[in-house]
């Protein structure tokens, strides 16, 4: 190795699902919405200005924030946005999870977390989720952690904890923040916003990339205490003061500016959920009871990998995660009615062909 790069910060990145480059895919792996964002969006780029792409974004994305602050209901002082909530939550980590003492979070989780951690040297233990699946809820409430982060639905189990177990350990860790990380709170899960005026080091993270079907677009939210929002940004001016850029900062107002459009899809992608989970278990699968868009399947009788492979060759792509915990379950995104029903007729024929 050169001398030079003995000095170089090496960190092992976070693999993304694979992204195929052919359009005749099934995608069921990244979790992405299978519907389109609202038609105001196509509108909002349609009519916006190029010229005024010679100025700088407002640093502050103050129209995206009002746009938020009338939607939910919060204060545009206790709010924060970032490039995707992987941007939010990175700046998070560095804002209030740099003390060099150890961070918790469940070890079957969100895989960000641990090359966060790596990334800013941030100590941290796992906590082992139940043989359930679910959260150990005492295990988070120690009481001696320098920062908790917890999504809510878990991914990839897609299980809802429930805001009275989330509060227990909001409550039980007033010495450090506590981030929940609610990606996919949307489909059906409780959140655990109103908790932000009782506990003023509870962060709440969300985004446009799940539920509002703007993945491509990259915008993340935060919710907490005056306090806490002012830290952040602080970090956040401290590293780069443009990060959303002009349109997607119009975009995102526009998603926001049809609420009934955004109901009408969430609410497709839960009900095919349910039919799914129906459908999973004629099949033999088993699963977490899942809140979320997508469902973390066992089959007792075939290995997850060979299931994973032979639905890959037939381009219907899943997400397969290594590791002890997880190497035989897969986790499935819902998708379309149409592409459900494509999924579900090759599971069908194949597992006849195993059994
Ligand atoms: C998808 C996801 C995110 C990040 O989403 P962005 O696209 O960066 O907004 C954060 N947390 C969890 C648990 C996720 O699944």
């Amino acid at each position: 190795m050169s001398s030079w790069e003995e000095k170089v910060h090496k960190v092992t990145p976070y693999t993304p699902g694979e992204q195929p480059k052919s359009t005749n895919v099934i995608k069921l792996n990244t979790n992405e919405n299978p519907y389109p964002p609202a038609g105001a969006v196509q509108k909002a780029i349609a009519d916006f200005d190029y010229e005024s792409l010679r100025k700088y974004p407002d640093p502050t994305a103050a129209g995206l924030i009002g746009a938020l602050s009338d939607t939910y209901g919060v204060p545009a002082d206790q709010i924060f946005v970032g490039v995707g909530s992987d941007d939010v939550l990175a700046m998070s980590f560095l804002s209030f999870f740099t003390s060099g003492e150890k961070i918790l979070f469940p070890d079957v989780t969100y895989s960000f977390y641990d090359v966060w951690a790596d990334e800013f040297r941030i100590p941290f233990e796992t906590v082992p989720l139940l043989p359930d699946f679910s959260i150990d809820i005492d295990g988070f409430c120690k009481g001696d952690a320098a920062g908790i982060v917890i999504p809510n639905p878990n991914a990839p189990t897609g299980l809802d904890a429930g805001t009275a177990a989330l509060e227990k350990i909001i409550r039980s860790n007033p010495q450090c923040v506590v981030i929940i990380d609610e990606a996919y709170v949307d489909f059906g899960a409780e959140s655990v916003l109103p908790l932000i005026e009782k506990y003023d080091n509870l962060l709440v993270t969300q985004t446009f990339s799940k539920s509002r079907a703007l993945a491509g677009s990259r915008i993340g939210f935060a919710f907490g205490s005056k306090k806490l929002i002012k830290y952040l940004n602080d970090v956040k001016y401290s590293f780069n003061s443009y990060t959303m850029d002009a349109i997607t900062q119009k975009v995102g107002v526009a998603a926001l500016s049809d609420p009934e459009y955004f109901k009408m899809r969430c609410l497709a992608i839960i009900n095919e959920r349910e039919r799914a989970k129906k459908r999973f278990t004629e099949l033999g699968f088993d699963f977490p009871d899942s809140k979320s868009n997508f469902i973390f399947v066992h089959h007792p009788k075939v290995a997850a990998e060979d299931i994973f492979a032979a639905l890959r060759e037939n381009n219907i792509f899943v997400r397969h995660f290594d590791g002890e915990r997880v190497h035989d379950h897969l986790r499935v995104t819902i998708g379309t009615e149409e592409q459900m029903d494509a999924l579900f007729e090759f599971l069908g024929k194949y597992l006849e062909e195993k059994a």
